[in-house]
């Protein structure tokens, strides 16, 4: 009888894995990547696109992906509490944005939001701020992930080659052991339900040997 396989978790975050992430230029859909490094507490990334020459930099803020804006306010006739503004807002597109800058111009600094009590409307002062979710997109710049599979059973990501061959070490194992310091922040243990599944094996090898096999066509292209 062949021995079990065993993963043992390594104790990385998923930022551990950030500092080469793999994406589709958001102006021209090119296979990129970015690049970042962490130091004095913070990540500096870069990415530059080889077919448009798109040029994103953290020093100047750019941020590709979604804005939250939020705010709230009583409302200013019959004090009801609270007038909430707290929206999501898309990609500005195709240029690149200074956030500031962006907000600025593109941004109204307050919204008008109607009392539910008295149905008058009172401006409500808004802020935004970047918006990084983990459905896809790259925590620098908000820009596209390249290595995305939409499956029956959830959406699955990586950043990088290492970023899916921990991912394989992991389903593929038999046993699997939690020995760390910080057992609940690691990549491995905040991993989604579903992809922890015995159930959800076969599924999961298929669907990361197809973003290997992404990874290995832009590589030869
Ligand atoms: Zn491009
Ligand atoms: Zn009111």
């Amino acid at each position: 009888m062949s021995e079990p396989i065993r993963h043992r978790d390594s104790g990385q975050w998923l930022s551990s894995f950030a500092s080469r992430i793999e994406v589709s230029c958001p102006r021209c859909g090119r296979a990129g990547a970015v690049r970042a490094v962490w130091a004095d507490r913070q990540w500096t990334a870069v990415f530059v696109c080889g077919q448009c020459g798109l040029d994103a930099r953290s020093e100047r803020s750019d941020w590709w992906g979604k804005l939250r804006v939020t705010g709230r306010r009583p409302c200013g006739y019959c004090g009801y509490q609270w007038l909430c503004v707290d929206r999501i807002r898309p990609s500005a597109g195709n240029w690149p944005i200074e956030v500031r800058d962006w907000l600025a111009t593109a941004l109204p600094e307050a919204i008008a939001v109607d009392c539910p009590l008295c149905k008058r409307a009172s401006n409500v002062a808004v802020e935004a701020r970047r918006e990084r979710d983990r459905e896809g997109h790259d925590p620098h710049f908000g820009m596209p992930l390249r290595l995305i599979e939409r499956t029956r059973a959830g959406l699955l990501w990586a950043y990088n080659a290492e970023h899916i061959d921990e991912l394989r070490r992991y389903v593929a194992a038999d046993q699997r052991e939690r020995r760390c310091a910080t057992p609940n922040k690691t990549m491995i243990s905040r991993l989604p339900t579903w992809m922890k599944l015995a159930r959800h094996r076969a599924l999961m090898l298929k669907s990361l040997d197809r973003l290997s096999a992404r990874l290995d066509e832009s590589a030869s292209a």
